[in-house]
């Protein structure tokens, strides 16, 4: 059971609601496609590593109670909340009024404007863009970030009409950007520059179908995006960690590696498309890499990887492991459900992220 002491950090609200149950029902829905939920008459609660959020069905208002481990997860948490409510009612709703000792976690996130000064394909999926912009510190905190991406491929990005707590706003519908997530890749604060590495999934769809792998495509030197976060952070210590991941988590996996203490080891499973995907993924850690090619089986994405990963035979929790999986929403949900419902995990030991 966690302690006010593992997660001293929290947040909560009320939030006032007319079609509360049905805003209620489809954040229920929302978050088990990403995190481990429970759930009990009015009350559902995710628990991960870093956190709980708890939230709970009253007439016409739904309370919401945040805790974490430091004041960025409770901020990232405060915004998803905020975001999917707002998507998910047909109302405009007010300001959220948070209360306790993280409300200013929110503004631990930051906006920027970052200009693509580098394109290299590190295979024919795969293709690195390198981006230049200032004051880039606070994105040393996290491994993720949101790109706003042009609405109309080859478009200018235009500045954000304001920044309010951090978040950037475009009040022009006509030119409010796509809003993708990525990994950084590396991160050079003192050069003022980061690369990301795009999966060129879809590249032959239209821009607006895919707008994430479409800028990577059509990407050259001097086009801008916006850049907010970071989000997500290293996972917690551990002897032995799982590491299972798609292509599209190869970079969280890269810069997990490259962090891990020389005492740790490390089995990593990585579906990629063909074998020119491989990266050398340098770790003090000892470290075993197990690359599966999805073009041979012909399977979906992340089926081959799931079938891999179950195959492992990973067996009872164990204090001394933790466990990441990272790729298509499905795949990444029913190894939750097994994590959880067959073999019992704590839901500490383990990460089970939809990438997409
Ligand atoms: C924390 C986090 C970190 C991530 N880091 C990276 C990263 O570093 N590099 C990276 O490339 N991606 C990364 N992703 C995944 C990326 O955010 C998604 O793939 C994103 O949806 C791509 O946007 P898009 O506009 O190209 O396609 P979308 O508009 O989201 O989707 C268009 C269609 O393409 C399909 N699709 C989306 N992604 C893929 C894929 N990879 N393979 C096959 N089909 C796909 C969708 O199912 C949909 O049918 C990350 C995701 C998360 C949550």
């Amino acid at each position: 059971m966690e302690t006010s002491e593992h997660f001293p950090w929290r947040a909560s609200a009320s939030v006032p609601l007319q079609e509360a149950v049905f805003v209620f029902e489809a954040l229920a829905e929302h978050l088990d496609e990403h995190l481990e939920l429970t759930r009990k008459d009015g009350t559902i609660r995710a628990l991960t590593p870093e956190g709980e959020l708890v939230l709970n069905l009253r007439p016409s208002t739904i309370d919401v109670s945040i805790r974490a481990i430091d004041t960025l997860t409770v901020g990232r948490a405060m915004e998803l909340v905020a975001t999917h409510m707002q998507e998910f009612s047909q109302e405009q709703l007010a300001e959220i009024s948070w209360r306790g000792n993280a409300v200013a976690a929110k503004h631990a996130r930051c906006f920027r404007m970052v200009t693509v000064t580098g394109v290299v394909d590190l295979s024919s999926n795969i293709r690195r863009l390198t981006f230049r912009g200032e004051e880039l510190q606070p994105f040393a905190q996290g491994l993720h970030v949101q790109l706003f991406l042009p609405r109309v491929s080859n478009a200018l990005l235009p500045d954000p009409d304001t920044v309010v707590q951090g978040k950037p706003i475009w009040r022009d519908l006509q030119e409010a950007p796509f809003v993708r997530t990525y990994t950084i890749r590396r991160l050079d604060v003192a050069a003022g520059t980061l690369d990301i590495d795009f999966v060129l999934h879809h590249c032959r769809s239209p821009y607006t179908d895919a707008p994430g792998a479409g800028f990577a495509a059509i990407a050259e030197v001097g086009m801008r995006v916006g850049m907010f976060g970071p989000g997500g952070r290293s996972l917690p210590p551990a002897r032995h960690y799982v590491l299972a991941g798609d292509e599209t988590a190869l970079p969280m996996i890269a810069r997990l590696l490259e962090t891990m203490p020389a005492e740790s080891r490390a089995d990593c499973i990585i579906e990629i498309q063909g074998m020119a995907d491989r990266q050398w993924l340098p770790s003090r850690a000892d470290c075993r890499i197990r690359w599966l090619e999805r073009d041979e089986t012909g399977d979906d994405p992340s089926d081959l990887l799931l079938s891999q990963v179950l195959a492992l035979n990973i067996g009872p929790d164990d204090p001394e492991r933790f466990i990441l999986f990272a790729a298509k929403a499905e795949a990444s949900r029913q190894f939750r459900q097994y994590l959880r419902d067959v073999l019992h995990h704590s839901s500490r030991r383990y990460l089970c992220a939809g990438f997409w």
